[in-house]
């Protein structure tokens, strides 16, 4: 083996590089390694952050990453009835991820981790149930401690005898980009419901700037090509949207939708991001959370350094850490993808249909962070019109033919 480092950090992915970065602001030594010969690429995801999560985290984010800045959303029921969401202020952005991704790492190199490119993890070295190291191709890297950033696979947290990803919990996503589009308003995103449109999920179109969009969906069935095809030329809204543009890239990921794994951590190691699913299952976005889990993983990494304790008693300090800061939130929304999976297509319309004639797009405005749904539901349910939404919304899901 080679020289040792405090910390290996497998993947150079946003989670990857944000865990490296806060364990070498903390004064450790970290090592990225990761399987391109750079980061970024392939793009997959569609880049829609919250601005004031991003500001919590302490992210800057450039201008030339920006895509565009939202305002809101138009839900769009099985049916065709909307909703309009608009807020007074910018809430997203919309980033281009490989250079979100590029920027992270930037930021992490100037301080100090090493980055190593094309170089794939093929597995752990573990000694007496201990991590103490990776292999790559012909090589092995001795550390104290490895963070897994690898992504959804979660191969090498399930070699430590962790439990790793469900796999009939994966949805599939497709992502894709047009050269245009028609009749949506430049700092809106629209979202789309039906079990014909995307089964346990939802598509999306989101306006860049530059007249382009990113459309997309996810689905836990069946083959997200054909669905994106479908719903490109034959949903009767998204059609119309755009029906002059042209696919210009496309490309498929899985996204985890099961909730936080309940163990992220083992002697020496420790999981974070879509390794650790810590994914918020409404939306299947994972940059938020997963960074918020990042920054915690890095922090009791380098604390472990400092005292040199790598057992895995002392790392359990990271899953009790998230799941104060991640945990109520995360379970709460897994919860509300159960009650939105067992809604059925009528069901979704009334529950669209009731929120646009009870104007609860004032009170949702109020709601707070979008990325901790769990609380803003909490803060927004005394008012009536949102009070009788979630009434209806649980009553649906308890009545519902189509519960499991
Ligand atoms: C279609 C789609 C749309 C999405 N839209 C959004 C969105 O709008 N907003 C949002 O917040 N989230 C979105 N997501 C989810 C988001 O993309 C992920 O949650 C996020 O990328 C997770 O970051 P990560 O660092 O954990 O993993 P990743 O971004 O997957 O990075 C993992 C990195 O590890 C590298 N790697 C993997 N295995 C190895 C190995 N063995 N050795 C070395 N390197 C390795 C990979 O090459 C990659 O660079 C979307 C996902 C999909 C599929």
């Amino acid at each position: 083996m080679n020289k040792k480092t405090d910390i290996i950090v497998v993947g150079g992915g946003p989670c990857g590089s944000y865990a490296a970065y806060t364990a070498v602001k903390h004064g450790a030594e970290v090592t990225v390694c990761e399987e391109h010969e750079e980061v970024g690429g392939p793009r997959h995801c569609a880049g829609h952050l919250n601005i004031s999560s991003l500001k919590r985290l302490g992210i800057r984010v450039p201008q030339n990453v920006i895509e565009n800045i939202i305002k809101g959303a138009v839900f769009i029921s099985p049916s065709g009835k909307q909703f309009v969401l608009r807020c007074r202020d910018p809430v997203t952005y919309v980033v281009n991820r490989e250079l979100f991704d590029k920027q992270m790492a930037e930021v992490a190199m100037q301080s100090g981790v090493d980055y190593r490119f094309k170089s794939r993890v093929k597995s752990l070295v573990l000694d007496s149930g201990s991590v103490k190291g990776v292999a790559l191709q012909g090589e092995k890297l001795k550390a104290n401690i490895v963070i897994d950033a690898e992504g959804c696979s979660s191969k090498l947290l399930k070699q430590t005898g962790l439990k790793g990803l469900k796999s009939g919990m994966v949805a599939r996503g497709i992502q894709a980009e047009v050269d245009g589009f028609e009749g949506i308003e430049e700092d809106m995103v629209e979202v789309y419901f039906g079990r014909n449109v995307a089964p346990g999920f939802f598509a999306w179109i989101i306006p860049r700037k530059d007249g382009t969009a990113k459309v997309g969906l996810a689905t836990r069935a069946g083959n997200p090509q054909e669905y994106l095809h479908r719903f490109m030329k034959k949903h009767p809204v998204a059609s119309e949207r755009l029906k002059k543009s042209n696919l210009t890239y496309t490309s498929v990921h899985p996204i985890p939708m099961e909730g936080p794994l309940p163990r992220t951590v083992s002697s020496g190691f420790l999981a974070v991001g879509d390794a650790a699913s810590q994914v918020k299952p409404t939306t299947g976005g994972g940059v938020i959370f997963g960074l918020t889990c990042a920054q915690i993983a890095g922090k009791v990494a380098s604390e472990a350094v400092d005292v040199q304790d790598f057992s895995e008693t002392f790392l359990s300090g990271y899953q009790r850490r998230w799941k104060q800061v991640a945990g109520f939130e995360l379970n709460t929304m897994l919860r509300m993808r159960k009650m939105l999976d067992s809604l059925s297509d009528r069901r979704l319309d009334n529950v669209i249909g009731l929120c646009s004639r009870l104007g609860v797009n004032n009170v949702l405005e109020k709601a707070g962070d979008l990325d901790f749904q769990g609380r803003s539901l909490i803060s927004v349910a005394k008012y009536p019109g949102t009070a009788a939404v979630i009434s209806y919304f649980i009553f649906s899901w308890l009545t519902s033919t189509t519960r499991q």
